[in-house]
């Protein structure tokens, strides 16, 4: 990261392909991890790299959600934990959620090896190494959770989900809260809070809206939720891809 002068217009976008590859090296990140990453990027270089309007309501309703969760779960894959492991545990804290392990290609080496990164980071406990409930209507592989993890949670955050999984956890009928720059992507479509913004600022966002939030009473988080309309905000972030609005 050093290498990259701070004053180079993609220095944000550069560093981030950076972790993506020291992920890869480290272990913890897939190569498939890259693709997604150049996916994102494209997306977020048509959405101007600054969090809109409705994301920042998103991340809000998140925050709320999250405060209001009896047992809420932050899912963690190889791209989350190499471009922000300190940034997913100060949330964690923030809102009082644990931290879950939950791989699309899984291994037991991924596993353990973004567990330790995360405990570097900070992490005290990190969940997904039991693996000792399933996901209904998945396959075997990508259904595996902890059963005193997301199994049991209320409220997940999954950020770059994979579809498929978005969509078997809306089944449980959890409050499921997608980060994903692709509006159109199914994970977002699902998610009771779509939000459409590059993870690298929208988690430091929501867990700054939960502080803030901290001592808000019941009724004011009940209504930040009932005023956020994941409609628009899916449209907003088409509306700004598509036509720069
Ligand atoms: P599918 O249609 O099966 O969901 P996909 O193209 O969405 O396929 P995935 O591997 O499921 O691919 O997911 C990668 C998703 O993560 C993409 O939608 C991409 O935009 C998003 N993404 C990648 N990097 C980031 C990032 N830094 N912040 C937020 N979202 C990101
Ligand atoms: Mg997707």
């Amino acid at each position: 990261e050093e290498e990259i002068p701070e004053d180079h217009p993609r220095y944000q976008d550069l560093i981030t392909r950076h972790r993506i590859e020291n992920g890869v090296e480290k272990g913890i990140t897939h190569l498939q991890g890259m693709h997604a990453e150049g996916r994102g990027s494209a997306f977020d270089y048509l959405l101007g790299e600054e969090t809109i309007p409705s994301a920042d309501a998103a991340e809000r309703a998140a925050a709320a959600h999250l405060l209001l969760a009896e047992k809420p779960v932050l899912s963690i894959n190889g791209n989350v934990a190499a471009l922000v492991p300190g940034e997913m545990v100060e949330l964690a804290e923030a809102v009082d959620a644990d931290l879950e392990v939950n791989l699309f290609n899984r291994t037991p080496e991924r596993i353990e090896a973004i567990a330790d990164h995360l405990r570097e980071h900070g992490a005290e406990d990190v969940k997904g190494l039991t693996a000792d409930a399933r996901i209904p209507n998945l396959d075997h592989q990508r259904a595996k959770v902890d059963a005193d993890g997301i199994y049991a949670a209320d409220v997940v955050v999954v950020p770059l989900e994979d579809g498929d999984r978005a969509e078997a956890l809306q089944e449980m009928e959890k409050t499921e809260i997608v980060i994903d720059l692709n509006p159109l992507s199914r994970s977002p479509q699902v998610a009771e809070v779509p939000i459409v913004d590059n993870i690298i600022r929208a988690v430091p966002n929501m867990t700054a809206h939960a502080e803030e939030l901290a001592t808000a009473s019941e009724d004011e988080l009940v209504a930040i939720i009932e005023e956020f309309d994941r409609e628009h905000a899916l449209a907003a972030a088409e509306e700004r891809i598509r036509n720069g609005v």
